[in-house]
């Protein structure tokens, strides 16, 4: 761990005991810390106004009951979340999960990373983030829209197009946002298209939006590498997931002439030499909802499955870890850098452990933090906000060129902030910074609230 400065190792103890049990919202908290001393010393008005400890603490924080009844009759009890961290720069904004591993530490490391990459994308959205310990997994359709529908009736109240605005991620995508928009509808008796982000392109949601994270990674990797004067042509990828945003981003590298070897799920992973074929992914994991076995199955001989092991055991030039948090700890990082990987770019939240980033930046591998590389999706979810709002719908090709340039708009920021606080390279640095330097200023002119 870095040292931080005596204010800020107390603000983190104060941390440490104001939230026990959290450990991916102490490890959340911590890495940000560490990039913001030298803004406190060089900007004496911030620690006066106590910006960092107002900004660890959620605005509000929501936790309830959601009953449901499953296919045979029996009633399920889960948890619900939402933690609305920061609204000082708009609406909270941020994804909700439905996963069995999720708690109130888990919402608050990935609501606390979102202020800050909310922040960097350059619109008006706070941060936030929610989910549930619901396993969407092996549920029938029925199953998930009851619980999606029970889930929003006690949610509903904290949403608007003005003050909460959820999206997907892990375990909710386009299936789950029309279930729980349709109750909203319902509950509400409005027409509020702009609640909801994700929602299907025939009714208020915006083109490229599925496809956003994915490719917004592929174009912040593709400008790490251009800044040291390589391209993506031609190099060898690994991707790990098989969801939303590894689905897009092997679409992505692969139109940008990359080779991309595997793909993931909690199972196990498949190593494919001539190339994944995305068409038959997609088909296996959306629309089936099967697993990555059945993809090595199916490919014949082209591709094998490997379960359980490592995804980062195979050699390759990028490594776009896309599935979930910790997920390349130190060990991988050590065998990514002894097979000559150039860059790792996190399409998940916070999928590389501290001590992994710590080895990737010391052999001097490009790193693209979470909050910069995988900002492309909630920044499309801005731009889907902004069609609801003007009751217009944007064509795929400009909703493309928006996401482009947002995503080349945010690597220049974390190279240009990076190297004004001494750190260049440290994309780390220049994400957090920036960030916060943009929240803190909207903070500090709003006054003490
Ligand atoms: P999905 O639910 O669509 O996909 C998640 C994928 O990751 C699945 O293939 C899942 O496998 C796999 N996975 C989950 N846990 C593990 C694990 N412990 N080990 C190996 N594989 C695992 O989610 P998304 O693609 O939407 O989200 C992936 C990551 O990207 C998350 O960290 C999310 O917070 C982040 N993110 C998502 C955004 C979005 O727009 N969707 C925006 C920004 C960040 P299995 O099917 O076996 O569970």
């Amino acid at each position: 761990m870095t040292a931080l400065t005596p204010q800020l190792e107390s603000l983190y103890d104060e941390i440490l005991r104001r939230n026990p049990g959290e450990a991916e919202f102490h490890q959340a908290a911590r890495e940000v810390l560490e990039s913001l001393g030298p803004v406190l010393v060089a900007r004496p008005e911030y620690a006066t106004a106590k910006l960092v400890e107002r900004l660890v603490e959620p605005e509000r924080q929501v936790m309830f009951r959601v009953p449901w009844v499953d296919d045979s009759g029996t009633v399920r009890v889960n948890r619900g979340f939402r933690v609305e961290f920061n609204s000082a720069l708009g609406p909270y904004k941020g994804g909700l999960r439905f996963h069995p591993s999720v708690n109130l530490g888990i919402i608050k490391f990935l609501g606390f990373e979102q202020i800050f990459k909310n922040a960097l994308t350059g619109l008006g959205i706070g941060g936030g983030k929610g989910g549930s310990d619901f396993d969407p997994r092996g549920r029938s359709d029925a199953e998930v829209m009851r619980f999606c529908q029970s889930f929003m009736t006690e949610l509903h109240r904290h949403l608007g197009e003005h003050t909460d605005v959820p999206a997907g991620d892990i375990g909710v995508g386009g299936r789950e946002i029309g279930y729980l928009f349709g109750q909203y509808r319902r509950i509400t008796n409005r027409w509020e298209a702009g609640v909801l982000t994700g929602k299907g392109t025939g009714w208020g949601g915006s083109q490229a939006r599925a496809e956003a994270t994915g490719y917004g990674n592929v174009l912040f990797t593709a400008e790490m590498l251009r800044h040291r004067g390589q391209d993506l042509e031609g190099l060898q990828v690994g991707v790990s997931g098989s969801g939303n945003v590894a689905l897009y981003s092997i679409e992505k590298a692969q139109a940008l002439g990359a080779h991309v070897l595997t793909a993931s799920d909690s199972s196990g992973y498949v190593v494919d030499e001539k190339g994944i074929d995305v068409a038959l992914l997609k088909q296996i994991k959306e629309v089936e909802r099967g697993r990555i076995s059945a993809y090595a199955e199916r490919r014949g001989g082209a591709a094998r499955f490997v379960a359980g092991g490592s995804v980062w055991d195979v050699p390759v030039d990028i490594a776009l870890p896309s599935a979930t948090q910790n997920e390349l700890d130190e060990n991988a990082a050590l065998t990514l850098v002894r097979n000559g990987v150039k860059a790792v770019s996190e399409g998940a939240n916070m999928p590389v452990t501290p001590k992994a980033v710590r080895v990737l930046q010391e052999a001097g591998v490009a790193f693209g933090p979470g909050k910069a590389a995988n900002a492309g999706g909630v920044a499309t979810s801005a731009l889907e906000m902004r069609q609801n709002a003007g009751r217009v719908s944007w064509d795929f090709a400009q909703v493309e060129q928006e996401l482009a340039t947002i995503m080349r708009d945010i690597h220049r920021t974390c190279v240009e902030t990076a190297d004004r606080y001494g750190t260049p390279g440290d994309n780390v640095a220049g994400a957090n910074i920036a960030g916060f330097e943009r929240v803190a200023a909207a903070m500090l002119d709003q006054g003490v609230i």
